[in-house]
């Protein structure tokens, strides 16, 4: 079932390639680099026309992005389920969660272990006459996946469950990703609180790494769904690990070398893990870099459950904000994290 309609595409595809560009001053690479990202993000559910804009860089570098508006939720597959209904439901009832390095199924019977697992005897998140699992769904899941410290006084020990169709409205983010990448001169790991990772190409979000030890530490769990994604009201649907066979591919330039799937919030390109051999790229740096002839500087993902897609940014980052008009000044930033 894929629940997008498709009439949210306003405009036509052909239509973002002639359109005139807001920014001026924009460099003959800068506009091919442009013509090329739109062309990959055909995937995407697009809203209006993408374009160039002028934006300030994290490093405070003033230059050019492309600008483009997306519905926050993946164009090609569907989303859910998160939380297990009974302790006695499948894995096929529930969805994926993070624990010690390792995709675990969130079913029944994880949630009836969750004690043992975290060796905390204050996890109780199902009733034990009952076997129900404490669920919060519908307009309350999203207003706590939103927000774990919301005013509506939830008590711990509840499954966090927000479908796109409880939020309310439809979701769009606002990327500006740098046309010509802006190295930096020393790479944090602090990566992605405010503008997420990147871009997948079906137009969900790479996100930051979720906040685990915050969400544990709540006795609270907001589990992903089998492509690692889950749902606040400010990201949409985002992810928080690459899993195979979800969402958008797009061949490499290169025979053999992983499939792109995204492009990453400093400009460079996101790939799959492992080539075609099954093999890890063995000359990554510490963003889970390298430079390919042919294929530039690109970051390989990590696997799944480490929870941080990317090492780092070897380059300075533009911005996702919620307002389609708002203009993208990434040093400016501070907010805490969100789930
Ligand atoms: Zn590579
Ligand atoms: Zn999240």
């Amino acid at each position: 079932m894929n629940f997008l309609k498709r009439s949210l595409k306003p405009i036509s595809f052909v239509f973002a390639l002639s359109v005139a560009t807001a920014a001026t001053g924009q460099t003959q690479a800068q506009t091919e680099r442009f013509e090329t990202l739109v062309e990959l993000y055909q995937a995407a559910t697009i809203v209006g026309v993408p374009s160039i804009a002028d934006c300030t860089l994290s490093g405070g570098e003033e230059t050019h992005c492309m600008k483009i508006t997306v519905v926050a939720a993946p164009s090609d597959h569907i989303t859910g389920p998160y939380c297990p209904t009974s302790i006695t439901d499948t894995a096929e009832e529930g969805g994926k969660w993070f624990v010690d390095g390792e995709v675990r199924d969130v079913d029944g019977a994880f949630i009836a272990n969750l004690s043992e697992i975290y060796d905390d005897e204050e996890w109780q998140m199902f009733d034990p006459e009952t076997g129900d699992v404490y669920v919060r769904a519908n307009e309350i899941g999203c207003i706590v996946a939103g927000d774990p410290n919301n005013e509506t006084d939830q008590p711990s020990n509840i499954c966090v469950d927000c479908g796109l169709a409880f939020i309310g409205r439809t979701v769009t983010q606002t990327y500006f990703i740098p046309l010509d990448p802006v190295a930096v001169s020393e790479v944090s790991d602090r990566i992605g609180p405010n503008s997420g990772i990147g871009l997948a190409f079906n137009g969900a979000k790479f996100d930051a790494p979720a906040p685990l030890d915050l969400i544990l530490g709540g006795h609270t769990l907001g589990p992903f769904d089998d492509c690692t994604g889950h749902i606040n009201p400010y990201s949409g649907y985002h992810y928080h690990g690459v899993t195979e066979g979800c969402g958008a591919r797009v061949d490499a330039a290169i025979e053999g070398h992983a499939a792109q799937i995204g492009v990453a919030m400093d400009g460079h390109d996101i790939y799959d893990r492992l080539d075609l051999d099954g093999t890890q790229a063995a000359d990554l740096d510490a963003c889970r870099g390298h430079e390919v002839e042919g294929l530039g500087y690109h970051y390989h993902v990590n696997p799944t459950a480490d929870n941080q897609i990317i090492g780092c940014f070897a380059a300075e980052t533009g911005c996702s904000i919620s307002d389609a008009d708002g203009m993208c000044d990434a040093t400016d930033s501070g907010r805490p994290p969100r789930p």
